[in-house]
């Protein structure tokens, strides 16, 4: 029998260490495999990815290419520049492939993706092999445990995952990777049989996009920002297999670092180095496997004894958090990045602001007529909180540093998030989630949306009550406001008495800071190095109790996200 043709699809695994799937790939033993990756224009029309984000998967790519290029000089990263639902049956019939591998996704748009797939494979006579391998636990077998329902707390994810049983240990990588086939890209003339329709339109030979399934010179090579029209990213994080064995070398070697790790004691105001790990993006692509990091963490902590920390709030507590927010979306599907339709998320009837521009006055504060706001204002709130412009210096060093590098520390995303939702603003927390998804250079939509419904307590956290002053939370961890002069240099030089509130400041302290508290910062406020700075959006005080009392009500009518009234949306007039 003809040793098995393998199509290894790299997607959420851009790396070669512990991945059960490649692994399963090279146990079929075979004769060609080809490492591909496709390109996806949900991710690039659908989702707004920026530009940090491109360069982060770029890096990931070209670390993961060199890397097979090490095992074997024939062998690289193919990109493949087509939808994986339209251009893998022609690559099955092209190439003569037999099998197709690839790392389970749990997301909903990857699950409906991967049903098309399979069904193609299934058309064309392929066999298909996947495996998990992006979270601690399988994700599906989780939420098989708990009874087919999201996992909304650390603890249920816990306990279903004990009935899935113990975390795997990672796997060694590959030595050798086998010689990938041939690749021609004429798929009209080499499909076989008319009647497998591909339902897509086929380039032909004189076709001038013949080739550009395979790049422009033909040889599958990994886009360029350039190519992508994108000028230069911003962000100072890098990423790639390589970097993540050598950052999570480093923190391992720190060992009471990684053995006393308490989330909510470190500081969101640190920066060079921060006071997190900053793995998220690495694991967001893959390129570092969750299993190795935990296992590699639990080592340290078995050695440290007693004095080591706990989930939820020590390091492997943080991926668990990780894994309850992709089981929660793996049971929810669809509904779960929005409050529409998601019976598991509270609805507020949040100001659901219009542009500024259009005029239009959607949305507005039909619960509570008392602080109702028109929604133009909340456009412009949302417009300051989203450019770094609200005059809370606190709020803007946050929202600057996401938008130059793509990162922010967790307790970070609590505050901006709280002070745009529940907390400040009540502009309706997708909104937010928006921003993030383009700016991070780790956005996961599960953890994204997740968290959001959790800082705006709508799933997961309902204490309500309890809100970020964007005075008092900054001055907790730096009094003399580091961050903010590194991220606001229009206040660099301020009395460290008024950094975090300049409007209070005199005349006679702006001037000698060289401050001018002036508009609102949105016709050219951000750009560096001036000295005028916008007086805040509004009163803070104010702003906590009308959310709080907003909340209060909201959660007194019980809406949820399924609710017939919401659906019909009849809740306007309660
Ligand atoms: P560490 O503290 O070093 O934690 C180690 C790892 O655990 C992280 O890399 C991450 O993979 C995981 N983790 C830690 N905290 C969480 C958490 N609360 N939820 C899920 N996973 C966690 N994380 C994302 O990975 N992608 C997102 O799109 C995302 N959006 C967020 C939006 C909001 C509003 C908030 C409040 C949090 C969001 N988080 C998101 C969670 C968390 O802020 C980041 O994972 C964390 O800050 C990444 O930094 P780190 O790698 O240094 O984390």
């Amino acid at each position: 029998m003809e040793k098995p043709r393998v199509l290894y699809w790299f997607r959420t695994d851009l790396r070669l260490h512990d991945s059960p799937a490649l692994k399963a790939a090279l146990d079929l033993d075979p004769a060609v495999l080809w490492p591909i990756f496709t390109w996806d224009p949900h991710y690039v029309y659908r989702s707004k990815v920026g530009v940090n984000r491109w360069q982060y998967l770029l890096d990931c790519q070209n670390d993961l290419s060199d890397s097979i290029k090490k095992l074997n000089p024939k062998s690289k990263l193919f990109v493949v520049r087509e939808a994986p639902q339209t251009v893998l049956l022609k690559l099955f019939w092209a190439w003569k492939v037999t099998h197709l591998v690839f790392e389970r996704d749990t997301d909903t748009y990857a699950r409906e993706r991967d049903r098309v797939v399979v069904e193609s494979a299934r058309k064309a006579g392929v066999e298909v092999v996947t495996r998990y391998g992006r979270t601690l636990w399988d994700i599906d077998d989780v939420v098989a445990k708990h009874g087919g329902k999201p996992t909304m707390s650390i603890t249920q994810l816990q306990a279903a995952g004990n009935k899935v049983g113990a975390i795997p240990k990672p796997i060694p990588s590959p030595k050798h990777l086998p010689d990938p086939g041939e690749m021609p890209v004429d798929f009209e003339h080499d499909r076989p049989d008319t009647e497998r329709d591909l339902n897509a339109p086929l380039r032909s030979k004189t076709d001038k996009t013949y080739n550009s399934v395979a790049g422009p010179k033909g040889d599958f090579a990994i886009e360029t920002l350039e190519e992508l029209g994108f000028s230069a990213a911003t962000t100072p994080h890098r990423g790639g297999e390589t970097i993540a064995l050598e950052k999570l070398a480093q923190i391992i070697a720190d060992q009471e670092y990684t053995a006393t790790f308490q989330k909510p004691k470190t500081n969101p105001t640190a920066f060079e180095p921060q006071a997190t790990t900053l793995l998220s993006p690495l694991l967001h692509f893959g390129a570092l496997s969750p299993r190795l990091f935990y296992w590699r963490v639990q080592e340290v902590v078995e050695k440290y004894g007693k004095n080591a920390s706990h989930p939820p709030e020590s390091l492997t507590g943080q991926l668990l958090f990780r894994d309850m927010y992709f089981a929660a979306q793996a049971a929810i599907g669809s509904p779960f990045p929005q409050a529409l339709n998601n019976a598991h998320v509270r609805f507020i009837p949040w100001h659901l602001p219009s542009k500024v521009d259009d005029g239009t006055e959607t949305g507005t504060n039909a619960i509570s007529g008392e602080y109702h706001i028109d929604s133009p204002q909340a456009e412009k709130w949302f417009q300051r909180w989203k450019f770094g412009v609200t005059g809370f210096p606190f709020v803007d060093a946050l929202m600057r540093q996401l938008r130059v590098e793509g990162w922010i520390h967790h307790l970070g995303r609590h505050m901006v998030a709280c002070f745009l939702t529940r907390g400040g603003c009540y502009v309706h927390w997708e909104r937010g989630a928006d921003v993030f998804e383009e700016l991070l250079i780790d956005h996961e939509v599960a953890c994204n949306a997740g968290n959001w419904q959790w800082l705006s307590c709508t799933a997961f956290y309902s204490q309500y009550y309890r809100c970020y002053s964007p005075v008092a939370f900054g001055q907790k961890w730096d009094k003399n406001g580091d961050f903010i002069r590194k991220w606001v240099p229009e206040l660099k030089d301020m009395d460290a008495k008024f950094i975090y509130e300049p409007w209070k400041a005199s005349k006679s302290a702006l001037d000698k800071a060289g401050v001018k508290i002036e508009g609102d910062g949105l016709g050219g406020g951000m750009e560096q190095g001036t000295s005028t700075y916008p007086g805040p959006m509004f009163d803070f005080g104010e702003r906590r109790s009308a959310c709080i009392a907003a909340m209060k009500t909201a959660y007194s009518i019980g809406l949820h996200g399924n609710d017939e009234r919401v659906r019909n949306s009849t809740w306007k007039e309660l």
